[in-house]
């Protein structure tokens, strides 16, 4: 740095050092030449800065010198605070000042850039991660970047101020089967043989329990061998930790607490208790065990209303078992033909055969793709018990439960996206609660565990785990914001009977079980106390 000590960060600088001489260091913005007069903004990660290159005040190499600057060089400027003596700025922090130069060097040039380093660049994004190092220039890419260190760090505060240990726990390890494919590594040692990387630290954290560390926590990188996709990434972080001796209550006031300190941050703040649902209920009313609550638009269960219809596609749902349900677009009844069938496409790609809709027009009529199917009697208590008004838009789906909760949810999603429903400043928390234990997996043939196999059913459902497997409820609990699953955690199985029954059902054999989790099954014989957890997914949050 050719000697110089850098005194302030540019964003930093404000009215408050008029006067003072300030060295700043960073990347020139941009240089705009006047003829005498350059005027160059230099921007590092906290802001940017104008320094005036001005004939009456700077002396002429200087100007020379700034003048040849080029975007993304990287400079030194030492110089002193003043007020500007052109306009304000509104846009940016440092707004009402600049600085007048004394001393100016390039630490380093750079070739013209495949982009501007700019706010919500419209850059490709092959061509932004190509140049990652680039991209990651862009003050909102710093801003996520420092935002999510911010929350680390109030986590890492909490947590020690509750007690939690912070315990760091191998990545080279057995299988930790969290429902995902495993990372393998090779090991040199033992050829032919592989580690796996964490899923997530489960078994360790419970092994910690068993080893009387109380209170656990981590910040863990986990890796999980799927599918891409926006909020799913092969490598990614959680915040994961680990309790004795507590109930879910307990679990959940602390991350109720841990919420409301990080969310404090970025002046949001969180309501607590955070309101709480079931499974069966967020299923059945939003579609979604994940439901977005920041808007109704909910699910209504019609297939009473709809029995004896004469339209086919919903008494033939009726009759294999299924159901039929719909959704009320308030005020969307003007829908033209067009848009409602490109719904009917967005429904398929969730695996509806089709949509049936019924839009209640202003005089008292429909415009429908089913209602010459209906008697006028049945349709006016259909209309009803959608709460149907004139102006309204009913969308209909029949099939099995599955699918048509998977439709509803997704189009109500889609429909309030478009409809401009999802208010970015809105926080909605919501606990999702009692989780099926098990769900069915078609590939594998068998039951697999729908949280992961360390989960401990509700202790109503266990008789029913050997005769109805599917309907045993877990102590499991997630918990939502506005729509995405940030955390999820349960009550663990401590008994090693309990434990072995979960293996059997999910298809181990007595010997499978011992030879993959054999040292749980052990450790649980030494006195395990009961303890339960949960992992936020780092970005996620
Ligand atoms: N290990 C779980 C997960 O990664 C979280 C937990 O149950 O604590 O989803």
């Amino acid at each position: 740095m050719q000697g110089l000590k850098r005194t302030h960060r540019c964003g930093e600088l404000s009215a408050a050092n008029v006067g003072e001489t300030a060295t700043i260091m960073g990347w020139v913005q941009k240089n705009r030449n006047k003829g005498g007069l350059v005027f160059v903004d230099v921007r590092d990660r906290s802001g940017i800065i104008q320094v005036v290159f001005d004939e009456g005040s700077v002396d002429a190499a200087l100007i020379e010198k700034a003048a040849k600057l080029r975007s993304e060089y990287v400079v030194a400027v030492v110089g002193k605070v003043a007020k500007r003596s052109g306009a304000v700025n509104e846009n940016i922090a440092t707004g009402e000042i600049e600085i007048i130069p004394e001393e100016l060097r390039v630490l380093s040039e750079s070739e013209t850039p495949p982009f501007q380093i700019e706010e919500n660049s419209k850059t490709k994004e092959e061509v932004r991660l190509k140049y990652r190092y680039l991209d990651l220039r862009r003050p909102d890419m710093q801003r996520n970047l420092m935002m999510r260190s911010k929350v680390a760090t109030l986590a890492r505060q909490f947590m020690a101020n509750e007690g939690f240990l912070e315990i760091e726990t191998p990545v080279l390890i057995g299988s930790t089967p969290e429902g995902a494919r495993d990372y393998l590594v090779p090991s040199r040692v033992h050829p032919g043989s592989f580690y796996a990387l964490p899923q997530s630290p489960q078994l360790l954290k419970q092994l910690l329990m068993c080893s009387g560390y109380d209170r656990y926590f981590q910040i863990a990188k986990c890796f999980r061998d799927e599918d891409l996709r926006a909020d799913r990434q092969p490598e990614f972080t959680q915040i994961d930790m680990e309790l004795s001796f507590v109930d879910m209550d307990d679990v959940i006031d602390v991350n109720e607490r841990l919420l409301k300190y990080i969310f404090k941050e970025i002046g949001v703040d969180v309501q607590l208790p955070i309101q709480r649902m079931t499974w069966q209920e967020a299923m059945d009313r939003f579609g979604s065990d994940k439901p977005d609550i920041r808007f109704g638009m909910e699910l209504q269960d019609v297939s009473e209303v709809v029995k004896g219809c004469g339209f086919g596609v919903f008494t033939g749902a009726l009759e294999n078992g299924g159901t039929v349900r719909g959704i009320n677009a308030k005020g969307q009844g003007h829908m033209p033909r067009k848009k409602i069938d490109a719904l009917v496409e967005v429904a398929k790609t969730y695996g509806a055969k089709g949509l049936a809709y019924l839009a209640v027009n202003e005089d008292g009529t429909y415009k429908s793709s089913f209602a010459k199917f209906f008697e006028e009697e049945q349709l006016k208590e259909l209309v009803k018990a959608m709460d149907g008004e004139p102006g309204d838009l009913l969308l209909f789906a029949a099939d099995k439960k599955k699918v048509v909760w998977d439709v509803l949810g997704a189009l109500r999603l889609h429909l309030a996206k478009s409809l401009d429903l999802l208010k970015k400043d809105d926080f909605r928390f919501l606990w999702v609660t009692e989780f099926p234990l098990l769900e069915w997996s078609e590939e594998q043939n068998r039951f697999v565990a729908m949280h992961h196999p360390f989960t401990m059913p509700m202790e109503e459902d266990l008789d029913k785990i050997d005769s109805d497997p599917g309907a045993v409820r877990a102590q499991a609990y997630d918990i939502v914001l506005n729509g995405n699953e940030i955390g999820g955690g349960s009550i663990r199985i401590h008994q090693d009977d309990i434990q072995s029954k979960m293996f059997e059902v999910l298809g181990f054999t007595p010997e499978q079980a011992q030879k993959q989790f054999g040292f749980l099954l052990d450790a649980f014989k030494y006195g395990v106390p009961p303890h339960a957890g949960l992992a936020y997914g780092l970005d996620r949050l």
